[in-house]
């Protein structure tokens, strides 16, 4: 093995990091190792993981029964093009989605990544349209504060303000932004809006319960089941983005149950391989999927990534579906849930901070005034921990198998560091 100022100092110029200004950002923390919710850096050090590998690595890192999955799966088949071939862990995994998603809910089309998952979505909904003879319905509503991914289509449906895409504003397609209907005014407008539009509408894209992304923003289960009634009313499909939401992170398995909605499409990812390998899947209902079958070539759905249904990434899939049937992982969120809001409650105390907000195990602090993200992170790193601050927001979104004794270091540290700021205000 090189050592480790080797491959670091040497690698680093070649490499071109995400969402950083690579000009003045303090250089990236080594990481060698992981086990459990902790990191171990390559000068010794070990952080707690809050944010769980951006929201991913849900039964902590390492986890003996998803490493067995993917080994054997190794040894067998790794991979092989879905186009005329199938094989056992996909067709096994998409089941067990279907049996696991609410209703009819049970088509499954895997890909790598929940920017592409949404695309598919966003195909699907236009196309369904089309196969039905309304070609016109074709643009989307999206919301205020909502995140759907960094590809192109995606883009055009993150918060043009706050999201991160403002840049490419002129290139993008031009859908529309609703606010979320949470109160009597917004859903008035939020039903006229439909009604105004649905000729030319396609679909309603929400996150369901909490917007991840463009700044843990959340919204209650009424506020859900208005949008997806509306959409009911007016003939305009429902895509819930579960990327962020699914397998438990809210409290429930998927966001949707919470509120007794069954989406027309739904898109997973981030927790799906419990954090190991990356994969996604768009799932459409029943009546979604029928609208495709036709005499007709250029009827299908026409979308086909060369590594869709990776078999590693679907053994580690049903290997974290395991996980969820044999483990408590819900009770578990509650857990999280009840001492996140113990423990987050004092920062509302604190100047400079504008609320605090907890879901299932999903604990946000938003920031008034300067932040100063860079030096909020090394000040976390320093204190034995990961937390990565974005926009406005201090977040804890921990893996559901954290103790109480690590959960209280990362609330500390939490705590600790907005009080350090507070007093510089
Ligand atoms: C992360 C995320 C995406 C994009 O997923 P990638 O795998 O980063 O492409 C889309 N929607 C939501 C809600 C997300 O949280």
């Amino acid at each position: 093995m090189t050592e480790t100022r080797d491959w670091l100092t040497e690698g680093l110029p070649n490499i071109w990091l995400p969402y950083t200004q690579m000009a003045t950002a303090a250089p990236p923390l080594a990481v060698v190792a992981s086990q459990g919710v902790r990191l171990r850096l390559a000068d010794g050090r070990e952080l707690i993981d809050g944010i769980s590998s951006w929201w991913t690595a849900c039964h902590g890192y390492n986890h003996p029964h998803i490493r067995a999955a993917v080994e054997r799966q190794l040894a067998t088949l790794p991979h092989v093009m879905f186009a005329g071939l199938v094989h056992e862990p996909a067709l096994r995994l998409a089941q067990r989605l279907a049996a696991l998603l609410p209703g009819d809910l049970e088509r499954v089309f895997f890909t790598e990544s929940g920017s592409v998952a949404v695309e598919v979505a966003l195909k699907m909904a236009i196309q369904y349209w089309r196969n039905k003879g309304q070609a016109e319905k074709q643009r989307i509503v999206y919301f205020r504060h909502g995140y759907h991914g960094d590809t192109f289509a995606t883009m055009a449906l993150c918060d043009p303000e706050e999201g991160m895409h403002a840049l490419f504003a002129g290139s993008m397609p031009d859908h529309i932004m609703a606010e979320l209907p949470s109160d009597e005014t917004t859903r008035r407008a939020f039903d006229l809006l439909l009604e105004t539009h649905a000729g030319r509408l396609a679909a309603v894209i929400v996150e369901p319960l909490v917007q991840g992304a463009g700044g843990m923003k959340m919204h209650d289960a009424q506020t859900l089941a208005f949008i997806a009634e509306a959409c009911r009313r007016h003939q305009v499909l429902l895509i819930a983005d579960e990327i962020m939401t699914g397998f438990g992170r809210t409290g429930r398995l998927f966001a949707c149950e919470e509120a007794d909605v069954i989406p027309d499409i739904v898109c997973l990812s981030k927790a799906l391989t419990g954090g190991t390998l990356p994969l996604a899947a768009t799932v459409a209902r029943r009546h979604v999927f029928e609208a495709f079958l036709a005499d007709d070539p250029s009827a299908a759905l026409m979308h086909g990534p060369t590594y869709m249904a990776n078999a590693l990434a679907c053994a580690a899939a049903n290997a974290s579906l395991d996980l969820f049937e044999r483990e408590p992982r819900l009770a578990q969120v509650a857990a999280i849930e009840a001492q996140l809001r113990e423990e987050l409650a004092p920062c509302r105390e604190l100047a400079g901070v504008a609320g605090v907000r907890v879901k299932g195990a999903i604990g946000a602090v938003e920031l008034a005034g300067g932040i100063g993200l860079d030096a909020l992170r090394r000040r976390f790193a320093g204190l034995g921990v990961w937390v990565r601050p974005f926009g406005n927001v201090v977040y804890l979104m921990p893996p559901f198998v954290i103790g109480a004794a690590d959960l209280a270091t990362l609330t500390a540290a939490v705590r600790s560091v907005l009080a350090e700021r507070a007093a510089t205000l």
